[in-house]
């Protein structure tokens, strides 16, 4: 049997991070075996606009190069993938479990219901519905209709015995059937829930295996029971671990960012996020602008596959060592059998370890591409940029070197190059520049300057150690005051670097520019 897998998000609005880490593996796991990839959009209680909802989701995907072989956008030989236009499909699954009896019509009034579940509470049961107003034939529905009563089609669950699934992450798992619930399938105004619906499409999508999260395994009796009640076979199964709260076993939320913001490791990545936003001019809203949240990355410059290597190492792992995969070697090392089933703990030190990883072995020209249009969003490049200033900014990538650890970075790292003038950070000016003895320091520094030839970091290093030797004075006590007066601050790529990308003349009228703030 061909191997087939599917993501089936709700449309949300937004890409979880731990979606992510559903759908890759199951990405990973067709593309392993040769099989296809599927894309379902479960969009059957979704009141708001869908395209609105799933844009984010299709294009995060996108963006991690999780690509479907059948699903919205790309069509596919079982259309249509969106779950909403596969009713009919639905309701006929719904008749035919009526009509072979492992469904019924049932016309309880929910008050009625409430009893019963109100009773089994005060006598410590569990609640199984008693059947009272379930119509097993036309004469119950003709007298129950009579009395003015609408019905729902519930499932008719086994009482008694158990299902037992071979998990292929959790091994044996035994689901007793007296705890299952008579669960609705169709309401009353025809519409299908999702259970049934989900069951329907699998099937209907050939779906071979559903890799799916673990908050889903306790409604896979429910699912089991219609599948097999419609006659067909059941799919493998792998309910994926947790992906939980750094730190901790609970799932991570989206909603609960200040609540992680506690986490030191989690406020780096969050506040470094949101610094690189507003100098794009995003004006993050906490809602969407959230490391649980896959558009944080994009949005910040992360790489794609640093997010799909770290991902793909939450809850599974090739043999304990290993971090770092390329595409190729990820896909043909990943097993359902390495999955572990313990929470798997977001750990963003660990995403940003992996992220430096791969920015380091980035060739320039890469880094480039990515950062120029982060250059062009924060209006510091035209579009299209002057080859000068493109020029520019290969060299500044050059000499940040490691310092540039998301393609953001480089607007913090190049934008005193690319304005006319620095913008001058009034703390960087209080430590570096308004002391005493300073200015005559940057005097004597730009006398030297003028002079050094080539204007380049070798021979910059030279002069500057020469001025430092003769006054007595460390290194330090010169080159962070002309930091500050060429560049506004007091990170950025290394000074000798930063000289000679801006020239001699840049350089020696920042300098000037800077001499009266040194008192
Ligand atoms: N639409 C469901 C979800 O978003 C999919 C559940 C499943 O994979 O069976 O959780």
């Amino acid at each position: 049997m061909p191997v087939r897998t599917r993501f089936a998000p709700s449309p949300t609005g937004y890409l979880h991070i731990g979606g992510v880490r559903t759908a890759l593996f199951n990405w990973l796991f067709a593309r392993r075996h040769g099989g296809a990839f599927i894309l379902r959009i479960d969009d059957t209680d979704v009141a708001r606009n869908v395209d609105e909802a799933l844009e984010p989701i299709l294009s995060g995907l996108r963006w991690l190069g999780i690509d479907w072989d059948e699903g919205p956008g790309v069509g596919g030989p079982h259309a249509p993938y969106f779950q909403s236009q596969r009713s009919e499909r639905h309701r006929a699954a719904a008749a035919k479990l009526v009509a072979s009896g492992h469904a019924y019509r049932d016309f309880a009034r929910p008050e009625e219901l409430d009893e019963e579940r109100k009773a089994a509470q005060t006598a410590g049961l569990p609640f199984l519905y008693s059947r009272r107003f379930a119509a097993f034939n036309e004469a119950d529905a003709a007298r129950f209709e009579a009395e003015g009563r609408q019905s729902v089609v519930r499932l008719k669950m086994p009482r008694e015995g158990s299902l037992v699934i071979d998990d292929a992450v959790r091994g044996r798992v035994e689901f007793a059937w007296e705890r299952e619930q008579d669960h609705v399938i169709q309401r009353a105004d025809g519409s299908c829930l999702y259970h049934l619906a989900s069951v329907v499409d699998d099937h209907d999508l050939e779906i071979s295996h559903v890799i799916r999260a673990e908050e889903h395994l306790s409604n896979t009796p429910r699912q089991a029971f219609i599948a097999v009640s419609l006659g067909y076979s059941l799919p493998a199964y792998a309910h994926l671990p947790l992906v939980a709260e750094p730190g901790s076993r609970t799932k991570l939320s989206k909603r609960k960012l200040a609540q992680y913001l506690k986490n030191s490791d989690f406020k780096q990545i969050s506040e470094h996020g949101t610094r690189i936003a507003e100098r794009i001019g995003l004006a993050p809203e906490a809602d969407t602008f959230n490391p649980v949240i896959v558009d944080f990355y994009r949005e910040v410059g992360y790489l794609p596959w640093a997010i799909d290597n770290y991902l793909a190492l939450l809850g599974w792992s090739y043999d304990d060592k290993t971090e770092f995969f390329s595409r190729e070697e990820l896909i043909a090392g990943f097993t359902l059998e390495r999955i572990n089933s313990s929470p798997a703990s977001f750990d963003p030190k660990k995403l940003w370890a992996v992220q430096d990883h791969y920015m380091h072995a980035l060739p320039t020209e890469e880094k480039l591409a990515l950062m120029l249009p982060f250059l062009i969003r924060a209006k510091l490049l035209a579009d299209p940029p002057p080859a000068a200033a493109v020029e520019t900014v290969r060299r500044v990538i050059e000499a940040s070197g490691d310092r540039l650890k998301v393609a953001g970075d480089i607007l913090g790292y190049a934008d005193f190059f690319l304005l006319d003038e620095p913008v001058m950070e009034e703390a960087a000016v209080k430590q570096r520049l308004a002391k005493p003895g300073v200015r005559p320091l940057l005097e004597q520094a730009a006398e030297r300057l003028r002079l050094v030839e080539p204007f380049a970091p070798p021979e910059l290093e030279a002069a500057c150690k020469q001025i430092v030797e003769s006054a007595g004075l460390k290194i330090g006590d010169l080159i962070h005051p002309i930091r500050v007066a060429v560049t506004g601050k007091t990170v950025g790529p290394g000074l000798y670097d930063c000289l000679a990308i801006l020239g001699r003349d840049q350089s020696l009228r920042r300098i000037e520019r800077a001499l009266p703030l040194c008192s």
